[in-house]
């Protein structure tokens, strides 16, 4: 099993798998498409964030980026943002992991109200157990890098067939990776100001909570501690909440 390091690293590598690779450019020519007149190829992480970030302020930009193209198949879309956002996640993580430890963050919490147990899906029987913020989130990443990994959940070849429960479990990833999120924004918020990525964060929650509102993903029950947050980023009304300015 790859550790969550080893993991990060892979994901943020250029060199992505066959699969992420394809479903990536893909996405980049999506984002590329939409938007302004004026926008220009995006290939890199960085790139997508920087054009990502131009966007948030502009209006409309990320809200057409969420939306199914044109002939796209749902789950194949499903598939490549489950990518996109599971990299996101990863690489805006990463940057927090030395301020996120067993001994700062012992449970998977996000205020002192929410606390997220992990249910080990090898043994369903077995009850949630609490786990440590960065145990959760390594096993967390583990767990979706293992269905990314495999053919038969994630098929990168045309004309194999997505699994009939898929958007269930695209359901199920999306409210597990927004954990992080809701992790980060309640106990880590001033060392990701002090880091200057904030603006990355926002951007990243946005597209995540948009993309999440396009295909009823999420239930306002998922949000948790982040319910007001999300709700005023969803009517575009992120300029009076003091934690985005
Ligand atoms: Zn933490």
């Amino acid at each position: 099993m790859p550790t969550i390091r080893s993991t990060r690293t892979f994901r943020r590598n250029p060199e992505l798998s066959p699969a992420s690779s394809k479903r990536q450019q893909e996405y980049y020519q999506t984002i590329n498409s939409t938007g302004d007149p004026n926008q220009k190829r995006v290939s890199s992480h960085k790139e997508i964030r920087e054009y990502a970030e131009q966007t948030l302020g502009s209006g409309s930009a990320l809200a057409q980026a969420v939306k199914l193209p044109k002939g796209e198949d749902t789950n194949e879309w499903f598939a490549v943002n489950v990518v996109n956002f599971y990299n996101q996640i990863n690489m805006l993580y990463g940057t927090i992991t030395e301020f996120c430890s067993p001994k700062t963050c012992p449970r998977m919490i996000a205020t002192q109200e929410y606390e997220y147990l992990w249910q080990d899906p090898m043994n369903r029987r077995k009850p949630p157990v609490s786990m440590s913020a960065p145990g959760y989130v390594e096993a967390l990443m583990t767990w979706i890098q293992g269905f990314l990994d495999d053919e038969s959940v994630f098929p990168t070849k045309m004309g194999v067939p997505f699994p009939r429960q898929f958007p269930a479990l695209v359901k199920t990833i999306m409210k597990r990776l927004f954990r992080v999120y809701a992790h980060m924004y309640c106990h880590h918020f001033d060392e990701i100001n002090e880091l200057g990525i904030q603006a990355h964060l926002n951007t990243s929650l946005k597209h995540f909570v948009l993309f999440c509102r396009e295909f009823h993903l999420l239930q306002p029950k998922d949000y948790g501690p982040m319910g007001d947050l999300v709700s005023r980023m969803l009517q575009g009304d992120t300029k009076k909440i003091g934690i985005l300015d």
